[in-house]
């Protein structure tokens, strides 16, 4: 039998009013606000009326390091949620809103995949409810205000070559990394030297996904530094006067949307900063919201655990006040094969030793969820290719990190093959053994905490940084900022810096080529290794076979 694709799957969607959905978290109509049929923001009001509830459990999905094999995060949240729904349990998901680079490039689309999605899933991977419009109008705002002040006079007195605030676009193009602005003349300007980074990048987009409310929003943007003097002295975004329009701009993005599974399971779907050069988790809001309204929510972090899940751990949860119940590990059987050498032309062919090589990546990942004190489960994400002497293999090897590895078959079957996994998760987060602490304390010194991350989750032997690096730190620690996290900017395809040292690599050290301070998101960015902050468009993008077919359907999305 033919497979159907995803957006068809989606396309086939019964969805029910978005008004059902909201009611079935107890929300009420008046609270809900719709944009069209089947997509609603949840309202301030009513988030704020939510106030000491108790809170559900949070339940985080995570993975091994990604391959182009593809591991299903995602897919799983979906299913799990719905599996949870299934056996009797009111739950709800979090995952992150799409961005139009990877959409258009070559990742696909952020709902989920065969019967395990989130719809509306073509609305959902494009402009959904123009949150990312808002954050990158927000954060142009800021950049023309900055070049607005120095044209006329520069009474604040910028140093025009130390201005660190570019601006953004939510697509890949790799034309707008790096250009001179304001040539032609004097009308336009003083020319310099700046660029574009994706939207996602943005520590508007960071702002906006660990805000706790509309004040909390303002405040954070106010403390964005937007350059310096000549002197060094920072300049806020609050001395160019940008926050308080900033956050009019923002008030709408703030509120999480809502829209459900294929099986009528609650979606919050809010926020979306990249893993890898972000912190990679759906907004705070989301999060807390959905907590108040289920017993059970099942979120996801970007790429794997040792870049997401421990940005969850560390930054989200650590500044939220959050604690996981649960830690799953989405493993694959194909994945297991690509860490273990097999190339991905030959993915198709058993090979029961490659898996047994490869699972020593998933085994540091479980090491390094167990060590945060949450209990950790491996999900086996199933594929039609996957032979049962693979499987075996893939059980044995989680089995003797006493951990326990279950077959899910969700994007087959929806919930119904999740079941399993979902009564274990559950099973896990009613016990309660779980006993989250954060990897380090918010008053070690800033360079010993990327040392920390390095050596403790990625098995480095050390962080290699220039003197000038070491100095900046240090220097931001004097002026206040020491008690920061950092936001750890790192491929996600190895525990190193080198994409392509697959599976458990030990014996190397991790290059600190750059540190940036995002006061307003409240972390310090640790740049390692080769991180763009605008991607590029691959030789074949996804957006050559996007199009409308006869009836005046999306074709091409997955
Ligand atoms: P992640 O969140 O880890 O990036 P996704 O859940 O978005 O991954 O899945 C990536 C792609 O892989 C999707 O197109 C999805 O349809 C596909 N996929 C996920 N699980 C399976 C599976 N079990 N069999 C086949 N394809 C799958
Ligand atoms: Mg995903």
């Amino acid at each position: 039998m033919a497979h159907k694709t995803d957006i068809e799957i989606a396309r086939a969607a019964c969805k029910k009013p978005i008004r059902d959905i909201g009611a079935s978290l107890g929300i009420p109509e008046a609270h809900l606000v719709p944009y069209g049929h089947d997509k609603a923001k949840v309202s301030a009001d009513f988030i704020r009326s939510l106030g000491d509830r108790p809170n559900g459990k949070l339940i985080l999905v995570t993975a091994v390091n990604p391959t182009p094999a593809g591991e299903g995060k995602t897919t799983t949240t979906v299913g799990l949620g719905d599996g949870l729904n299934r056996i009797g349990k009111r739950a709800a998901i979090c995952i992150r809103e799409a961005s139009l680079g990877p959409c258009f490039g070559m990742k696909g689309g952020a709902a989920g995949g065969g019967f395990a999605q989130v719809v509306p899933m073509e609305e959902m991977n494009l402009h959904f409810t123009g949150d990312f419009h808002a954050i990158t109008a927000a954060h142009n705002l800021l950049a023309a205000m900055i070049d607005n002040h120095i044209y006329w006079g520069n009474a604040l007195e910028i140093d025009q070559r130390r201005v660190v605030w570019r601006r953004v676009m939510d697509m890949n193009d790799r034309a707008l990394r790096d250009m001179v602005t304001s040539l032609g003349g004097v009308a336009n300007g003083f020319p310099r030297q700046t660029g574009f980074d994706i939207t996602v990048a943005s520590e508007v987009m960071a702002i906006l996904c660990l805000a706790r409310d509309l004040d909390d929003l303002q405040r954070r943007l106010g403390d964005i530094i937007v350059g310096y003097t000549r002197d060094r002295a920072p300049v806020f975004c609050r001395d160019i006067k940008a926050d308080g329009a900033m956050t009019v701009l923002l008030k709408e993005a703030m509120q999480p949307n809502l829209v459900q599974t294929l099986e009528h399971t609650p979606a919050f779907v809010h926020g979306g900063p990249f893993a890898n050069i972000a912190h990679g988790c759906n907004s705070v809001v989301a999060t807390t919201t959905a907590l108040k309204l289920a017993d059970y929510v099942v979120t996801e972090a970007g790429f794997g655990a040792d870049l997401g899940a421990e940005k969850f751990m560390n930054i989200k949860c650590r500044k939220a006040g959050l604690a996981p119940a649960v830690v799953v590990i989405v493993a694959t059987v194909r994945a297991m094969k690509m860490n273990g050498g097999v190339a991905k032309a030959d993915l198709g062919a058993e090979d029961v030793a490659a898996v047994t090589a490869g699972c020593a990546n998933l085994g540091r990942h479980i090491e390094n969820m167990s060590g945060f004190g949450v209990p950790v489960v491996v999900a086996i994400n199933h594929f039609a290719t996957d032979t049962d002497a693979e499987i075996a293999a893939l059980q044995a090897y989680v089995a003797h990190q006493d951990s326990t590895a279950i077959l899910c078959r969700h994007w087959e079957k929806g919930g119904a093959g999740a079941e399993e996994l979902a009564r274990r998760v559950a099973e896990i987060a009613d016990a309660g053994a779980a006993d989250f602490t954060p990897l380090y304390p918010d008053d070690m010194p800033l360079f010993e905490k990327i040392e920390t991350i390095a050596k403790r989750i990625y098995r480095a032997d050390g962080v290699q940084a220039a003197p000038a690096i070491r100095d900046q730190l240090r220097a931001w620690e004097q002026a206040g900022h020491g008690n920061l996290p950092v936001c750890m900017a790192k491929t996600q395809y190895s525990f190193s810096t080198d994409p392509a040292l697959r599976g458990a690599p030990t014996g190397f050290t991790v290059p600190l080529r750059e540190v940036r301070l995002s006061a307003g998101a409240g972390f310090v960015v640790a740049i390692c290794g080769e991180i763009m902050t605008m991607p590029g468009l691959p030789r074949m993008p996804a957006a050559e076979t996007i199009g409308l077919n006869d009836l005046g359907q999306i074709e091409g999305l997955f």
